[in-house]
Protein backbone atom coordinates (compact mmCIF):
# COMPACT_ATOMS: atom_id res chain seq x y z
CA UNK A 1 0.00 0.00 0.00
CA UNK A 2 1.12 3.66 -0.63
CA UNK A 3 1.66 6.01 2.25
CA UNK A 4 -0.76 8.26 0.24
CA UNK A 5 -3.71 4.99 0.30
CA UNK A 6 -2.47 4.73 4.10
CA UNK A 7 -2.80 7.99 4.78
CA UNK A 8 -6.17 8.51 3.65
CA UNK A 9 -7.68 5.62 5.16
CA UNK A 10 -6.38 6.67 8.76
CA UNK A 11 -7.32 10.10 8.03
CA UNK A 12 -11.08 8.60 7.04
CA UNK A 13 -11.11 6.61 10.60
CA UNK A 14 -9.88 9.70 12.78
CA UNK A 15 -10.33 12.95 11.39
CA UNK A 16 -14.40 14.38 11.65
CA UNK A 17 -15.84 14.10 7.77
CA UNK A 18 -16.91 17.88 7.19
CA UNK A 19 -14.18 17.62 4.14
CA UNK A 20 -14.21 15.56 1.38
CA UNK A 21 -11.03 15.92 0.36
CA UNK A 22 -8.82 15.62 -2.68
CA UNK A 23 -7.03 12.20 -2.75
CA UNK A 24 -3.48 13.50 -1.71
CA UNK A 25 -1.47 13.52 1.46
CA UNK A 26 0.70 16.76 1.14
CA UNK A 27 3.97 16.39 3.13
CA UNK A 28 6.43 19.37 2.39
CA UNK A 29 6.92 22.48 0.42
CA UNK A 30 9.82 24.22 -1.42
CA UNK A 31 9.08 27.30 -3.21
CA UNK A 32 6.08 27.24 -5.17
CA UNK A 33 5.81 23.28 -5.49
CA UNK A 34 4.44 20.84 -3.07
CA UNK A 35 5.51 16.98 -2.34
CA UNK A 36 3.59 14.45 -1.44
CA UNK A 37 4.06 11.79 1.18
CA UNK A 38 4.96 9.54 -2.17
CA UNK A 39 7.12 12.05 -3.29
CA UNK A 40 5.04 13.26 -6.36
CA UNK A 41 5.63 16.91 -7.30
CA UNK A 42 2.97 19.74 -7.65
CA UNK A 43 3.02 23.55 -8.96
CA UNK A 44 0.50 25.06 -5.97
CA UNK A 45 -1.84 28.04 -7.38
CA UNK A 46 -3.76 27.25 -4.27
CA UNK A 47 -1.33 28.63 -1.49
CA UNK A 48 -3.47 26.10 1.32
CA UNK A 49 -6.22 28.75 0.07
CA UNK A 50 -4.73 31.99 -0.49
CA UNK A 51 -2.54 31.98 2.83
CA UNK A 52 0.89 31.13 1.87
CA UNK A 53 2.04 33.84 0.06
CA UNK A 54 5.48 33.59 0.65
CA UNK A 55 5.67 30.15 -1.30
CA UNK A 56 7.64 27.77 1.18
CA UNK A 57 10.94 27.52 3.12
CA UNK A 58 11.18 31.49 2.98
CA UNK A 59 14.31 31.34 4.96
CA UNK A 60 13.96 34.57 6.88
CA UNK A 61 10.55 33.46 7.48
CA UNK A 62 11.30 30.67 8.79
CA UNK A 63 14.63 31.98 10.76
CA UNK A 64 12.02 34.12 12.79
CA UNK A 65 9.41 31.49 13.65
CA UNK A 66 12.80 29.62 14.83
CA UNK A 67 14.20 32.31 16.87
CA UNK A 68 10.49 33.14 18.21
CA UNK A 69 9.69 29.65 19.41
CA UNK A 70 13.04 29.87 21.19
CA UNK A 71 12.62 32.67 23.33
CA UNK A 72 8.51 32.55 23.98
CA UNK A 73 5.81 31.21 22.16
CA UNK A 74 2.97 32.80 24.37
CA UNK A 75 1.98 35.10 27.10
CA UNK A 76 -1.91 35.58 26.82
CA UNK A 77 -3.41 39.39 26.62
CA UNK A 78 -2.99 40.42 30.03
CA UNK A 79 1.00 40.90 29.10
CA UNK A 80 1.96 43.24 26.34
CA UNK A 81 4.55 41.77 24.03
CA UNK A 82 7.12 42.84 21.75
CA UNK A 83 6.03 41.00 18.62
CA UNK A 84 2.33 42.09 18.97
CA UNK A 85 2.83 45.53 19.22
CA UNK A 86 5.33 45.71 16.30
CA UNK A 87 2.92 44.17 14.65
CA UNK A 88 0.20 46.30 15.33
CA UNK A 89 2.29 49.46 14.76
CA UNK A 90 2.74 47.58 11.03
CA UNK A 91 -0.94 47.17 10.60
CA UNK A 92 -1.88 50.68 11.41
CA UNK A 93 0.75 52.64 9.92
CA UNK A 94 0.28 50.71 6.79
CA UNK A 95 -3.59 51.01 6.41
CA UNK A 96 -3.83 54.87 8.14
CA UNK A 97 -6.02 52.89 10.12
CA UNK A 98 -6.04 53.14 13.74
CA UNK A 99 -6.21 50.16 16.39
CA UNK A 100 -6.28 46.28 15.81
CA UNK A 101 -7.07 43.50 17.47
CA UNK A 102 -5.30 39.66 16.88
CA UNK A 103 -7.64 36.68 16.24
CA UNK A 104 -6.67 32.83 15.36
CA UNK A 105 -8.74 32.91 12.26
CA UNK A 106 -10.76 34.73 9.61
CA UNK A 107 -13.74 33.80 11.28
CA UNK A 108 -12.69 35.49 14.63
CA UNK A 109 -12.05 38.30 12.68
CA UNK A 110 -15.36 38.73 11.26
CA UNK A 111 -16.59 37.79 14.91
CA UNK A 112 -15.06 41.00 16.59
CA UNK A 113 -15.77 43.37 13.77
CA UNK A 114 -19.50 42.58 14.08
CA UNK A 115 -19.55 43.19 17.53
CA UNK A 116 -17.75 46.57 16.92
CA UNK A 117 -20.80 47.70 15.07
CA UNK A 118 -23.01 46.19 17.73
CA UNK A 119 -21.86 47.88 20.21
CA UNK A 120 -20.95 50.94 18.02
CA UNK A 121 -25.09 51.46 17.50
CA UNK A 122 -26.05 50.39 21.07
CA UNK A 123 -24.31 53.02 22.56
CA UNK A 124 -25.89 55.46 20.17
CA UNK A 125 -28.82 53.90 21.37
CA UNK A 126 -29.28 50.77 23.70
CA UNK A 127 -32.73 49.70 22.40
CA UNK A 128 -32.11 49.04 19.31
CA UNK A 129 -32.07 45.72 17.30
CA UNK A 130 -29.00 44.69 15.50
CA UNK A 131 -29.07 44.24 12.28
CA UNK A 132 -26.14 43.52 9.30
CA UNK A 133 -26.90 43.98 5.54
CA UNK A 134 -24.39 41.49 3.64
CA UNK A 135 -24.29 40.43 0.24
CA UNK A 136 -25.25 37.33 -1.73
CA UNK A 137 -22.88 34.48 -2.42
CA UNK A 138 -20.36 35.93 0.08
CA UNK A 139 -18.28 33.96 2.37
CA UNK A 140 -16.89 35.23 6.17
CA UNK A 141 -16.41 31.82 7.85
CA UNK A 142 -18.14 29.41 9.75
CA UNK A 143 -18.23 30.48 13.32
CA UNK A 144 -22.42 31.01 13.99
CA UNK A 145 -21.71 35.12 14.03
CA UNK A 146 -19.87 35.08 10.50
CA UNK A 147 -22.31 32.35 9.08
CA UNK A 148 -25.03 34.60 10.18
CA UNK A 149 -23.65 37.17 7.49
CA UNK A 150 -22.49 34.65 5.02
CA UNK A 151 -24.61 34.87 1.83
CA UNK A 152 -25.37 31.43 0.82
CA UNK A 153 -28.05 29.44 2.32
CA UNK A 154 -26.42 25.99 2.23
CA UNK A 155 -24.04 27.05 4.86
CA UNK A 156 -26.32 28.84 6.80
CA UNK A 157 -29.05 25.83 6.98
CA UNK A 158 -29.29 23.95 10.08
CA UNK A 159 -27.29 26.78 12.30
CA UNK A 160 -28.04 29.74 11.89
CA UNK A 161 -32.26 30.35 12.37
CA UNK A 162 -33.55 32.63 9.78
CA UNK A 163 -34.13 35.62 12.88
CA UNK A 164 -30.56 35.63 12.94
CA UNK A 165 -29.39 36.38 9.66
CA UNK A 166 -28.50 39.25 8.26
CA UNK A 167 -30.75 40.90 5.53
CA UNK A 168 -29.10 40.17 2.08
CA UNK A 169 -28.16 42.20 -0.71
CA UNK A 170 -27.09 41.72 -4.26
CA UNK A 171 -23.25 42.51 -4.21
CA UNK A 172 -22.62 45.62 -6.51
CA UNK A 173 -26.19 46.87 -6.35
CA UNK A 174 -26.34 50.02 -4.32
CA UNK A 175 -30.05 50.74 -5.13
CA UNK A 176 -30.80 47.23 -3.71
CA UNK A 177 -28.20 47.85 -0.13
CA UNK A 178 -30.21 51.45 0.24
CA UNK A 179 -33.50 49.87 -0.06
CA UNK A 180 -32.73 47.35 2.76
CA UNK A 181 -30.94 50.11 5.17
CA UNK A 182 -33.41 50.34 8.23
CA UNK A 183 -33.40 52.01 11.79
CA UNK A 184 -31.78 48.92 12.82
CA UNK A 185 -29.12 48.76 10.44
CA UNK A 186 -25.68 49.02 12.42
CA UNK A 187 -23.02 47.64 9.54
CA UNK A 188 -23.22 46.86 5.97
CA UNK A 189 -20.47 43.92 5.84
CA UNK A 190 -18.63 42.94 2.51
CA UNK A 191 -15.54 41.54 0.74
CA UNK A 192 -13.95 43.71 -1.58
CA UNK A 193 -13.43 40.91 -3.82
CA UNK A 194 -15.31 37.78 -3.13
CA UNK A 195 -13.82 34.80 -3.22
CA UNK A 196 -15.32 31.51 -2.32
CA UNK A 197 -18.58 33.26 -4.37
CA UNK A 198 -16.71 33.06 -7.30
CA UNK A 199 -14.02 35.39 -7.26
CA UNK A 200 -16.16 38.95 -7.94
CA UNK A 201 -14.33 41.99 -7.39
CA UNK A 202 -16.45 45.30 -6.02
CA UNK A 203 -17.53 48.00 -8.44
CA UNK A 204 -15.94 51.03 -7.92
CA UNK A 205 -18.95 53.18 -7.28
CA UNK A 206 -20.51 50.15 -5.00
CA UNK A 207 -17.80 51.14 -2.71
CA UNK A 208 -18.17 54.51 -2.96
CA UNK A 209 -21.56 54.23 -2.81
CA UNK A 210 -21.49 52.10 0.51
CA UNK A 211 -19.23 54.10 2.24
CA UNK A 212 -21.26 57.63 1.47
CA UNK A 213 -24.37 55.27 2.87
CA UNK A 214 -22.83 54.33 6.03
CA UNK A 215 -21.56 57.87 6.58
CA UNK A 216 -25.00 59.61 6.23
CA UNK A 217 -26.53 56.93 8.31
CA UNK A 218 -23.85 56.64 11.03
CA UNK A 219 -23.53 52.59 10.68
CA UNK A 220 -20.19 50.83 10.15
CA UNK A 221 -18.98 49.92 7.12
CA UNK A 222 -16.99 46.68 7.42
CA UNK A 223 -14.58 45.39 4.45
CA UNK A 224 -13.42 41.50 4.65
CA UNK A 225 -9.98 41.41 3.28
CA UNK A 226 -9.36 38.11 4.76
CA UNK A 227 -8.88 36.36 1.25
CA UNK A 228 -8.55 39.64 -1.04
CA UNK A 229 -6.01 41.78 1.74
CA UNK A 230 -2.45 41.22 1.96
CA UNK A 231 -0.81 41.89 -1.34
CA UNK A 232 -3.28 39.44 -3.32
CA UNK A 233 -4.71 41.87 -5.54
CA UNK A 234 -2.02 43.91 -6.36
CA UNK A 235 -1.91 46.41 -3.28
CA UNK A 236 -1.41 45.65 -0.09
CA UNK A 237 -5.56 45.82 1.15
CA UNK A 238 -7.59 45.66 -1.33
CA UNK A 239 -9.71 49.20 -0.95
CA UNK A 240 -6.71 51.22 -1.97
CA UNK A 241 -7.65 49.92 -5.45
CA UNK A 242 -10.66 51.71 -4.75
CA UNK A 243 -9.60 54.60 -2.76
CA UNK A 244 -12.73 53.93 -0.20
CA UNK A 245 -11.82 52.79 3.54
CA UNK A 246 -14.15 51.07 5.63
CA UNK A 247 -14.62 51.57 9.54
CA UNK A 248 -13.53 48.30 10.04
CA UNK A 249 -11.15 45.45 8.24
CA UNK A 250 -10.83 41.84 8.98
CA UNK A 251 -7.66 40.29 7.93
CA UNK A 252 -6.49 36.38 7.79
CA UNK A 253 -5.04 34.09 5.61
CA UNK A 254 -1.98 35.73 4.02
CA UNK A 255 -1.42 37.62 7.16
CA UNK A 256 0.94 34.65 9.04
CA UNK A 257 1.43 33.28 5.68
CA UNK A 258 0.54 29.76 7.33
CA UNK A 259 1.08 30.68 11.09
CA UNK A 260 -2.79 30.92 12.42
CA UNK A 261 -3.28 34.44 12.86
CA UNK A 262 -6.28 37.21 11.72
CA UNK A 263 -6.72 40.45 12.94
CA UNK A 264 -9.54 43.09 12.57
CA UNK A 265 -8.80 46.69 12.20
CA UNK A 266 -10.56 49.80 13.31
CA UNK A 267 -10.30 53.50 12.43
CA UNK A 268 -10.77 56.14 15.44
CA UNK A 269 -14.42 56.48 15.09
CA UNK A 270 -15.22 52.88 15.72
CA UNK A 271 -11.62 52.19 18.35
CA UNK A 272 -13.93 53.52 21.23
CA UNK A 273 -16.71 50.68 20.98
CA UNK A 274 -14.86 48.02 22.02
CA UNK A 275 -13.59 48.72 25.97
CA UNK A 276 -11.97 46.18 28.16
CA UNK A 277 -14.29 43.60 29.23
CA UNK A 278 -16.13 43.64 26.14
CA UNK A 279 -13.84 41.11 23.84
CA UNK A 280 -10.73 38.63 24.52
CA UNK A 281 -8.60 35.74 23.44
CA UNK A 282 -6.26 34.01 24.86
CA UNK A 283 -4.51 32.97 22.07
CA UNK A 284 -5.14 36.19 19.31
CA UNK A 285 -1.89 37.72 18.96
CA UNK A 286 0.49 35.74 21.04
CA UNK A 287 4.31 36.38 20.15
CA UNK A 288 4.74 33.15 17.91
CA UNK A 289 1.74 34.38 15.57
CA UNK A 290 2.71 38.01 15.87
CA UNK A 291 6.18 37.01 14.86
CA UNK A 292 5.36 35.88 11.98
CA UNK A 293 2.91 38.79 10.91
CA UNK A 294 6.04 40.93 11.31
CA UNK A 295 7.99 38.56 9.41
CA UNK A 296 5.52 38.47 6.88
CA UNK A 297 5.43 42.97 6.44
CA UNK A 298 9.55 42.93 6.28
CA UNK A 299 9.70 40.18 3.54
CA UNK A 300 6.57 42.08 1.73
CA UNK A 301 8.59 45.08 2.10
CA UNK A 302 11.99 43.53 0.93
CA UNK A 303 11.18 41.98 -1.43
CA UNK A 304 8.58 44.55 -3.24
CA UNK A 305 6.15 41.65 -3.03
CA UNK A 306 2.65 44.12 -3.79
CA UNK A 307 4.85 45.19 -7.57
CA UNK A 308 5.64 41.97 -8.03
CA UNK A 309 1.66 41.10 -7.70
CA UNK A 310 0.66 43.60 -10.00
CA UNK A 311 3.11 42.44 -12.66
CA UNK A 312 3.09 38.57 -12.77
CA UNK A 313 -1.02 39.59 -11.65
CA UNK A 314 -1.29 41.24 -15.44
CA UNK A 315 0.67 38.15 -17.02
CA UNK A 316 -1.60 35.79 -15.57
CA UNK A 317 -4.85 37.67 -16.48
CA UNK A 318 -3.36 37.77 -20.70
CA UNK A 319 -2.53 34.21 -20.35
CA UNK A 320 -6.12 33.23 -19.00
CA UNK A 321 -7.16 35.44 -21.58
CA UNK A 322 -5.75 33.09 -24.05
CA UNK A 323 -6.72 30.38 -22.50
CA UNK A 324 -10.65 31.85 -22.76
CA UNK A 325 -10.06 32.47 -26.34
CA UNK A 326 -9.25 28.63 -27.03
CA UNK A 327 -11.79 27.07 -24.87
CA UNK A 328 -15.44 27.28 -25.37
CA UNK A 329 -16.04 25.71 -21.38
CA UNK A 330 -14.43 29.28 -20.45
CA UNK A 331 -17.51 31.16 -20.42
CA UNK A 332 -15.78 33.91 -18.14
CA UNK A 333 -12.58 35.92 -16.32
CA UNK A 334 -12.59 37.52 -13.66
CA UNK A 335 -10.28 39.16 -11.12
CA UNK A 336 -7.39 41.47 -9.95
CA UNK A 337 -3.84 40.96 -9.58
CA UNK A 338 -3.49 37.20 -8.20
CA UNK A 339 -6.82 36.64 -7.17
CA UNK A 340 -8.43 35.37 -10.44
CA UNK A 341 -11.50 33.15 -11.74
CA UNK A 342 -12.56 31.21 -14.75
CA UNK A 343 -16.45 30.26 -15.02
CA UNK A 344 -16.94 26.99 -16.96
CA UNK A 345 -19.77 25.73 -18.70
CA UNK A 346 -18.60 22.58 -16.83
CA UNK A 347 -17.96 21.44 -13.08
CA UNK A 348 -14.40 23.03 -11.87
CA UNK A 349 -14.18 19.70 -10.07
CA UNK A 350 -13.37 17.43 -12.82
CA UNK A 351 -10.79 19.83 -13.91
CA UNK A 352 -9.25 20.02 -10.82
CA UNK A 353 -8.81 16.57 -10.77
CA UNK A 354 -7.40 15.68 -13.84
CA UNK A 355 -4.82 18.94 -13.36
CA UNK A 356 -3.99 17.30 -9.84
CA UNK A 357 -2.74 13.95 -11.73
CA UNK A 358 -0.69 16.34 -13.74
CA UNK A 359 1.20 17.75 -11.20
CA UNK A 360 -1.07 21.18 -10.38
CA UNK A 361 -2.66 21.98 -7.50
CA UNK A 362 -6.05 24.20 -8.51
CA UNK A 363 -8.57 25.44 -6.39
CA UNK A 364 -12.70 26.25 -7.15
CA UNK A 365 -14.99 28.57 -6.25
CA UNK A 366 -18.35 27.25 -5.85
CA UNK A 367 -18.70 24.76 -8.30
CA UNK A 368 -18.25 26.46 -11.51
CA UNK A 369 -15.32 28.27 -11.06
CA UNK A 370 -11.31 27.42 -11.68
CA UNK A 371 -10.26 29.71 -8.81
CA UNK A 372 -5.90 30.96 -9.29
CA UNK A 373 -4.82 32.22 -5.83
CA UNK A 374 -0.80 31.04 -6.23
CA UNK A 375 1.41 31.99 -3.73
CA UNK A 376 2.36 35.93 -4.28
CA UNK A 377 6.29 35.03 -5.38
CA UNK A 378 5.30 32.79 -8.74
CA UNK A 379 6.86 33.85 -11.53
CA UNK A 380 6.34 34.11 -14.96
CA UNK A 381 7.56 30.82 -16.06
CA UNK A 382 5.35 29.23 -13.15
CA UNK A 383 2.43 30.53 -14.75
CA UNK A 384 3.57 29.51 -18.49
CA UNK A 385 3.97 25.81 -16.64
CA UNK A 386 0.40 26.56 -14.92
CA UNK A 387 -1.62 27.70 -18.43
CA UNK A 388 -0.06 24.42 -20.33
CA UNK A 389 -1.09 21.92 -17.94
CA UNK A 390 -4.56 23.74 -17.78
CA UNK A 391 -4.51 24.15 -21.54
CA UNK A 392 -4.04 20.16 -22.04
CA UNK A 393 -6.71 19.38 -19.48
CA UNK A 394 -9.60 21.49 -21.05
CA UNK A 395 -8.70 19.93 -24.53
CA UNK A 396 -8.94 17.06 -23.45
CA UNK A 397 -12.43 16.86 -21.47
C1 LIG B 1 -11.42 32.17 4.47
C2 LIG B 1 -12.28 33.34 4.68
C3 LIG B 1 -12.86 33.63 5.93
C4 LIG B 1 -12.74 32.70 7.11
O1 LIG B 1 -11.45 32.54 7.56
P1 LIG B 1 -11.10 31.26 8.49
O2 LIG B 1 -9.66 31.49 8.86
O3 LIG B 1 -11.31 30.04 7.67
O4 LIG B 1 -12.00 31.31 9.67
C5 LIG B 1 -13.57 34.80 6.05
N1 LIG B 1 -13.74 35.63 5.01
C6 LIG B 1 -13.22 35.39 3.80
C7 LIG B 1 -13.41 36.36 2.69
C8 LIG B 1 -12.47 34.23 3.59
O5 LIG B 1 -11.97 33.97 2.38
Amino acid sequence: MSKTQEYIEKGEKYLLKTYNRYPVVLDRGEGVYLFDVDGKKYLDFGAGIAVFALGYGNQKYNDALKGQIDKILHTSNLFYNVPAVDAAEKIVKTSGMDKVFFTNSGAEAIEGALKVAKKYAYKKDPSREYEFIAMNHSFHGRSQGALSVTGNVHYQEGFVPKQMRAVFAEFNNLADVEAKVTENTCGIICEVVQGEGGIYPATKEFLVGLRKLCDEKDILLIFDEVQCGMGRCGALYAHELYGVKPDVMALAKALGCGVPVGAFVTVQKASGALVPGDHGTTYGGNPFAAAAVNAVYEIFEEEKIIDHVKEVGEYLYEKLEELMAKHSQITEHRGLGLMQGLELSCPAGDIITKAMDQGLILMSAGTNVLRFVPPLIIEKAHVDEMCGILDSVLAYR
